[in-house]
């Protein structure tokens, strides 16, 4: 139950922007877990998994860094994703960094040209703009916009995300609430070892 020490950890942050409101008998078709929304949030929409382990929510995320407005990787498709998920090849961005040939031609109605065509769509994504990595991330409240901004105003984005939430807002130019929702995103050392293992990858990081 490692989510549940996660989230009560984050509800102890006073002053935390994302605190979560729980439905009261809805529950994540894929885990179980009680679904729940930001307290200010009020659409039916907004009632999401909590549940960071939940492999519905393992595939948003993946797909959400392989998007258009992301990374840009074509052929990771929903399919794919699934795919991957279902298989145990991908817990993680970072980990589509290591995919292996054999192991994605493999996949039930995949062969040896798709493995290649994903995997050079995979390495073009290391060379990408560091906007499209910090958005790619999919910290809350940072959308394409924002993190454009962000990364025009510092050098990399590993020194955005490490700079604090004053120097946030000073030298980013975007909301307290923006700049305390990415400190608190890089305060959980899960994520500071993604960033890590993505920047040994050879993502880029820096920015224009
Ligand atoms: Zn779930």
């Amino acid at each position: 139950m490692k989510f549940l020490s996660r989230l009560f950890g984050a509800a102890r942050e006073a002053d935390l922007a994302d605190r979560l409101a729980f439905h009261p008998s809805e529950t994540c078709p894929e885990c179980g877990t009680k679904l729940a929304r930001q307290t200010e949030a009020r659409n039916a929409a907004d009632w999401r998994c909590p549940n960071l382990d939940c492999p519905a929510r393992l595939r948003e995320r993946l797909a959400h860094w392989c998007s258009a407005d992301a990374l840009n990787i074509a052929g990771a498709d929903a399919a794919l994703i699934a795919q991957l998920v279902k298989q145990g090849l991908a817990c993680d961005v970072a980990e589509l960094y290591s995919l292996k040939r054999s192991e994605l031609a493999a996949l039930p109605g995949r062969d040896k040209e798709f493995a290649q065509r994903l995997l050079d769509q995979l390495a073009a994504s290391k060379s990408r703009e560091g906007w499209r990595v910090l958005y790619g991330l999919g910290i809350p409240r940072v959308d394409a916009e924002i993190a454009r901004q962000l990364c025009q105003r510092f050098a990399a984005v590993d020194d955005l995300l490490a700079a604090g939430p004053d120097r946030i807002v000073s030298q980013g130019g975007v909301s307290d609430t923006v700049a305390r929702s990415i400190a608190f995103w890089y305060g959980d050392s899960v994520n500071r070892r993604l960033v890590r293992r993505l920047q040994k990858a050879g993502v880029n990081f820096k920015t224009p």
